[in-house]
């Protein structure tokens, strides 16, 4: 469905980004994967999305934080393959802390991470995309895009700002061939949301599990985990031809959480 597209996820090393990668490379399109983790292990997933589904996968450790990174690794993306077609801003942090305690450098960070990398992605993608009048832009923002928790104040503005983001884009690029929508999902279980889980263990003295079934009470009617694949899946399919006219939508998948 996707062969003879590229698409670049940023922060793909882990969790949804790297399990999007792979749908996408599972549907053809060749793969520029970003993120942080050890260089062998990376090579390792690179070299394994190309003899897996015969695509053409490389590899930038742009820091989504530092804005000449980020368009100097979209410019080396359009280099080597000629184009992104598909752009997946998925890089994300998190810190939880209540507003009065959160340390000023943790909110820079994760507004850069979490909101500024995709505005500088955009930025730089958006013109080889309208001239070639097809693009797709998925930003991976979050449930707390859409409604709010204590102590994520940074993540919560972050999410909340890239929902917004995602609509100016999709408005400015409405007849030029490019969608952009935003992805809400609710709990889903990788090392961001494991780190959550392990703290409040520590904190109550209760098991990891119990904090895992507490974690998804709080939050969600439906008690268990969006996958990795799931947000993959959906992201596929707004890369898709049949996903044409969706854009400036925020799509939730989340168990119910924003339901209520
Ligand atoms: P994760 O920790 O498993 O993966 C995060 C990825 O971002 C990793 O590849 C990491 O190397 C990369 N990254 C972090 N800082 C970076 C930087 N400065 N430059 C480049 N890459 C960087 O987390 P995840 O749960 O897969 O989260 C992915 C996205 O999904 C995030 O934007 C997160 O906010 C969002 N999200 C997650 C959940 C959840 O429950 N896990 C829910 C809603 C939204």
């Amino acid at each position: 469905m996707l062969t003879g597209k590229t698409a670049l996820v940023t922060g793909s090393t882990s969790g949804i980004g790297l399990a999007t990668a792979r749908m996408l490379a599972k549907n053809g399109a060749n793969i520029m994967l970003n993120g942080f983790g050890d260089g062998a292990a990376i090579e390792k997933l690179r070299a394994g999305l190309e003899s897996e589904f015969r695509i053409k996968a490389r590899y930038s450790g742009a820091d989504m934080s530092k804005p000449d990174e980020i368009a100097g690794m979209i410019k080396a993306a359009e280099q080597e393959f000629g184009a992104v077609d598909i752009l997946v801003n998925n890089a994300g942090i998190q810190h939880v802390a209540p507003i009065d305690k959160f340390p000023p450098e943790k909110w820079d960070a994760i507004i850069a991470i979490n909101l500024s990398s995709s505005f500088h992605t955009i930025r730089t993608a958006l013109p080889a995309m309208k001239k070639k009048k097809w693009g797709r832009i998925v930003n991976i923002a979050s449930a707390h895009g859409l409604v709010a928790s204590a102590e994520k104040v940074a993540y919560v503005a972050a999410k909340h700002g890239l929902v917004g983001l995602t609509k100016v884009v999709a408005i400015e690029a409405a007849n030029d061939g490019v969608t952009c929508n935003a992805i809400c999902p609710g709990w889903v279980l990788t090392p961001l949301v494991q780190k959550q889980i392990d703290d409040r263990a520590k904190a109550s003295g209760k098991s990891v599990r119990d904090e895992e079934i507490a974690l998804l009470a709080e939050k969600q009617p439906m008690h268990k985990f969006t996958t990795p694949e799931h947000i993959g899946n959906l992201v596929v399919f707004l890369a898709s031809d049949a996903a044409e006219s969706i854009t400036g939508s925020a799509y939730s998948i989340d168990g119910g959480w924003v339901a209520q």
